[in-house]
């Protein structure tokens, strides 16, 4: 790890004007930052800590849709009050994030702008039809992922939060690795009244939803409507925890588990 500066800005303007200088990065949690940083993955001159922003974390609802602040800690969604009313399915799965170091001082802000393939949170943003709130711009959901480690992130721009809209029923079933937690394949299901959103996280390089089952649950919302369903799948992941073929076949056995247990529950009210 070489020497770098650390910044700690007090207003979003602060933040954006020091990473505007070149080879400077945002720290939110620092659960993948310094990590990678440590392994020499990543090296960066200026570390901008977002720690000292004001209104950056936090849980609300506003016109219908829960906004979540991006420096929110996955404990902070896992017991957030708010969520278990009314958008339990994203509290449950800040719940099964990592351990509970990673869970207190890592944020949904920074799993977000990371994309992982293994991280949790981006299925949420394709199901739960988010918009990624930034300095600069809002961000569809569907746009926001594009690669392994990819967003549509300008190098300096900064997400401040992130809006999901509330879903009748959803759920979230991952398959995880048994030591770090991450999702070896993780399947997000959420029902509105015009669709049925299935995004899976884990099982190839990004994030992807799966037309054809969502197609079948639109018109049948239980399992039995994919029981016999074989989708076609991008490249799948492969490495010393699981095959491609296994992951493939976890991908319809996670959707099949998210689907029971959001079936399971009393679709929420308006
Ligand atoms: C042991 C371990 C187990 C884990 N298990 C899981 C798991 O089960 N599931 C899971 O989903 N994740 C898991 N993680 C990852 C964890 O959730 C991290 O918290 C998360 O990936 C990064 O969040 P952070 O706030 O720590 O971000 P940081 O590490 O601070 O930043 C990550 C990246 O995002 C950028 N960034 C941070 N904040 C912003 C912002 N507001 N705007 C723009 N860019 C920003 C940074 O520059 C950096 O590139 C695990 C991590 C560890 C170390």
């Amino acid at each position: 790890m070489r020497d770098f500066t650390y910044h700690r800005p007090k207003t979003l303007d602060d933040a954006a004007a020091l990473l505007a200088v070149e080879d400077s990065r945002p720290m939110s949690g620092g659960m993948s930052l310094l990590p990678s940083m440590k392994l020499r993955l990543s090296d960066w001159a200026h570390i901008v800590d977002l720690a000292a922003v004001p209104n950056l974390s936090g849980v609300r609802e506003e016109g219908g849709q829960i906004v979540v602040g991006a420096r929110t800690t996955h404990v902070q969604v896992a017991t957030s009050q708010l969520l278990h009313a009314r958008l339990p399915a994203l509290a449950e799965l800040a719940e099964g994030i990592g351990d509970p170091l990673v869970r207190n001082r890592g944020t949904i802000g920074g799993s977000i702008a990371n994309a992982d393939p293994a991280a949790d949170y981006p299925s949420a943003v394709l199901a739960l039809r988010a918009t990624i709130v930034t300095n600069l711009r809002e961000i569809s959901g569907d746009t926001f992922f594009n690669g392994l480690f990819e967003t549509a992130l300008e190098p300096c721009e900064i997400v401040t939060a992130v809006r999901f809209a509330r879903a009748r029923r959803a759920a979230y079933a991952k398959y995880r690795h048994p030591a770090s937690r991450y999702a070896v394949v993780g399947a997000f299901v959420a029902q509105y009244d015009d669709e049925v959103r299935v995004a899976v996280t884990g099982a190839s390089s990004h994030v992807f939803r799966i037309a054809e089952i969502e197609a079948l649950l639109r018109d049948n919302f239980s399992v039995a409507a994919i029981e016999s369903v074989a989708p076609t799948l991008p490249a799948m992941n492969a490495d010393l925890f699981a095959s491609a073929d296994y992951r493939a076949h976890l991908v319809v056995e996670m959707v099949r588990r998210a689907v029971a247990a959001a079936s399971s529950r009393n679709a929420l009210a308006d």
